[in-house]
């Protein structure tokens, strides 16, 4: 009888201790797929987020109907008519230098084309409002690339104006137009002058949407003057830090504002500095 007794407190000793660890196992488990699920979530998260950021780069392409192809499956394009305009305009009338490649390129007069996605989310954000027979505005034409497919979708009811302070600029985008789309210079479908893209161009306004392809230092008060009512400004905005801010002008004429990306533009600046940069 005796001998029994510490056999029997053993056992229950035994018994605590299988169970505290296989509580700390279970314990433990848990805690672990915790994390696994919450390492997947934000590995999602962060994909989502660089989305842009990665697939924007990555659409280079060897010929225009390529790049257009490649913008359309990161899905950087999904309207049937931007798609349709930037097949129609091929960058390279615009760009001589690698203009099926997704990064800005040099178009000399210390300027840029845009990359291929910028103008891709331009043309997606601006779609409604450059319908056949509106009236568009591109301030910072440069090489007339996206000034020509707003005037492809405009259609010939419509019109666009591209200005651009640099002159030398202007005529070549110019002479890329005429060579390309004569009839849109000859019937007024397209306007580019010289000027001070700031100040907008009062002598076209109102318009139906504004693009703007240089950043202002602050909100383009003049350009939102010569928007109408309803109408859409897509505009790089700030200095060192710079967001895509779209505008959008009610039938009322009041203004909300959306911060959609943030970029890195040129500046909208004098003509001397810009030179010189
Ligand atoms: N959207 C064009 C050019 C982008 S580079 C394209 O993709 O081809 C920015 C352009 O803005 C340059 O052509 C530059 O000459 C123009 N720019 C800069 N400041 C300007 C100003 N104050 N008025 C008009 N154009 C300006």
């Amino acid at each position: 009888m005796t001998s029994n007794k510490p056999k029997c407190k053993y056992f229950f000793g035994f018994r605590a201790a299988v169970f505290s660890i296989s509580i700390i196992i279970f314990l433990l488990l848990i805690a672990k797929i915790k994390t696994a699920l919450i390492i997947q979530r934000e590995k999602r998260t962060l994909s989502f987020k660089n989305h842009n950021l990665t697939m924007s780069w990555m659409c280079s392409g060897t010929t225009n109907i390529e790049l257009v192809k490649n913008l359309a499956q990161a899905k950087i394009i999904s309207c049937k008519r931007v798609i349709s305009a930037m097949r129609t305009v091929d960058r390279a009338h615009f760009a001589n230098q690698h203009p099926y490649e997704d990064a800005p390129q040099c178009i000399g007069f210390g300027a840029t084309i845009s990359a291929p996605h910028m103008h891709g989310y331009a043309l997606e954000n601006l779609n409604q409002y450059l319908r056949p027979g509106m009236n568009a505005l591109d301030v910072g034409s440069g090489s007339g690339y996206l000034t020509a497919c707003m005037a492809e979708m405009v259609g010939a009811s419509g019109h666009v104006v591209g200005i651009d302070h640099a002159p030398g600029l202007v005529s070549h985008s110019k002479a890329a137009m005429e060579r390309h789309y004569p009839e849109w210079i000859q019937n007024g479908r397209v306007h580019l002058v010289v000027g001070d893209g700031r100040k907008g161009y009062a002598p076209m306004a109102p318009y139906d949407c504004i693009h703007v392809g240089a950043a202002a230092p602050e909100e383009p008060t003049d350009l939102l003057s010569q928007l109408k009512s309803p109408g859409r400004m897509f505009v790089p905005v700030g200095t060192s830090e710079q967001y895509i801010v779209v505008y959008d002008k009610d039938t009322n004429g009041n203004v909300a504002r959306r911060q959609i990306m943030g970029v890195r533009y040129v500046p909208l600046t004098d003509l001397e500095k810009q030179y010189s940069a």
